[in-house]
């Protein structure tokens, strides 16, 4: 079994994984980034950010990613493409377990492994994602072209995801379980003044319908009506879960959401460990946040590592 050993390893290539690559590379530490999938975390999901500073005319979830990772390697960035399954923080070296049966230690970590779509858990929703039930509009909006669709939501992803759908649907049907959005003002009026979305309140959604494909959804309003809407496709955007299956919950105190607490320059319970963007436990979760996190965090691993030699 192959073992190498880093002073520093990244763990995710988000906004918070790549701005942290960056600061080590351009330091010159002994680092290694190691991402599961494709560099760019959850902005990949979204069609378009317009409030990352530097960008006036705005740009896509894709290109911002391109840029960061172009940034990052610019400086040399070390990185590799693999699965974390597991991790032993508790003694030193930081010890990772990865899929290929391999290991690698590590003076320092920074957790940026971030987080992923929360599902609804109703009746059909499993049995037909990927056959109209949608965690992502940018990656799925091209197929409900012409069509009727549902996002469930009211958060900054389901109102500024409903907007990019209209691009393409003829109908977007936006299902709120309150009254009032959660999302920021610029994007309720945006979608507000949108002729093609549509708006039902004070209603969940309590299953999707439909075998080979979605044909409707069975709404439960708050006084206790019963109703039914035909969709061809749903976009359930209900906030995020932490990618957290490979990390010791216990030892680094997660909350009771899973989430990472730290300290104000993103130090963990555990000596040596930093986490930074949406896995850290917080109140605000946008690109721009994670990636101050990801250079505060080199900044503490730097100071670690210094007062340890
Ligand atoms: P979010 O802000 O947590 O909003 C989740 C929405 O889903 C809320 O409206 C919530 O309703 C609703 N919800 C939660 N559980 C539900 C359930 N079981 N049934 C029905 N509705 C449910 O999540 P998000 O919109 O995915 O955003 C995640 C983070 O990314 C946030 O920090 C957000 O600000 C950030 N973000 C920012 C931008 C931007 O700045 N342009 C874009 C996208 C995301 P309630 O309102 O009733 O709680």
């Amino acid at each position: 079994m192959a073992s190498d050993h880093y002073k520093l390893i990244i763990l995710g290539a988000g906004p918070a994984g790549l701005t942290a690559g960056l600061y080590a590379a351009r330091a010159r530490m002994d680092h290694l980034l190691i991402e599961k999938g494709a560099e760019g975390g959850q902005i990949l999901l979204t069609d378009w950010i317009d409030n990352y500073p530097g960008f006036p005319e705005g740009l896509s979830g894709f290109d911002l990613a391109e840029k960061m990772a172009a940034h990052a390697k610019r400086f040399d960035l070390n990185s590799m493409f693999g699965n974390v399954l597991s991790m032993d923080l508790s003694g030193k070296p930081l010890r990772l377990e990865l899929e290929d049966s391999n290991a690698l230690t590590c003076d320092s970590l920074i957790i940026c492994t971030g987080a992923h779509p929360r599902p609804l858990n109703i009746p059909g929703e499993k049995e037909l994602t990927g056959k109209g039930v949608s965690y992502c509009a940018t990656c799925d909006a091209p197929f409900y072209r012409n069509q009727h669709v549902a996002v469930i939501g009211g958060g900054n992803t389901a109102v500024q995801e409903a907007s990019h759908l209209t691009k393409f649907a003829d109908k977007v049907t936006l299902i709120h379980r309150r009254d009032e959005l959660r999302a920021t003002k610029i994007l309720q009026e945006k979608a507000f003044a949108n002729p093609k979305i549509e708006f039902i309140w004070d209603t969940t959604t309590t299953a999707v319908t439909g075998t080979e494909g979605v044909e409707g959804l069975e709404l439960l309003n708050k006084n206790g009506d019963k109703s039914t809407l035909q969709v061809e496709g749903v976009f359930i955007l209900v906030g995020v879960l932490p990618n957290n299956e490979m990390l010791p919950l216990e030892l680094l105190k997660a909350d009771s959401g899973g989430f990472i607490p730290t300290d104000l320059e993103t130090r963990t319970a555990v000596e040596g460990v930093m986490a930074a963007g949406d896995i850290r436990s917080k109140e605000v979760r946008q690109v721009i946040n994670a990636a101050g996190e990801g250079a505060t965090a080199v900044l503490a691993a730097e100071n670690y590592l210094v007062n340890l030699s």
